[in-house]
């Protein structure tokens, strides 16, 4: 399945913008990266954005109110309705992408147990990358 092929303009140059952000991106700094490209209106953007986080393409960040493109849509396929855990870096604004079975299948147990349905789960790890803490 080749889901950028049936992107629209303004999706794929949102996706492009959030591809070579080194750092999350707000729907604000995306529209003003796009102005020249004809964007006016935060609407615009979010619209795009929707699209793209349906697809798995795009996440958003919920701790930081920022976006970042996925950087491995094709695990998405093999991984449904896998958790997605982020760790941002607050010297560099790195963002680290990762799944792992282990918390899944806890929280999945723990949600069985409670009779909990979930809406969506967020899982974001806020401190310091390798890089920085040197
Ligand atoms: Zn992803
Ligand atoms: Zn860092």
């Amino acid at each position: 399945m080749n889901q950028t092929a049936e992107l629209t303009r303004n999706q794929s140059l949102v996706l492009g913008v959030l591809k070579h952000a080194a750092a999350p991106r707000s729907a604000y700094d995306i529209l003003d990266g796009l102005r020249g490209d004809g964007f006016r209106a935060p609407l615009q953007v979010y619209r795009a954005l929707d699209k793209l986080m349906e697809i798995g393409l795009v996440h958003r960040l919920e701790s930081l109110n920022a976006f970042v493109a996925c950087s491995d849509p094709h695990d998405h396929a093999h991984h449904n309705h896998g958790v997605t855990a982020f760790a941002i870096c607050e010297d560099c604004g790195s963002v680290t992408e990762f799944h792992d079975e282990m918390i899944e299948g806890r929280l999945a147990a723990w949600q069985k147990a409670e009779s909990f349905t979930p809406e969506k789960t967020t899982i974001e790890l806020r401190g310091h990358c390798r890089d920085c803490v040197q």
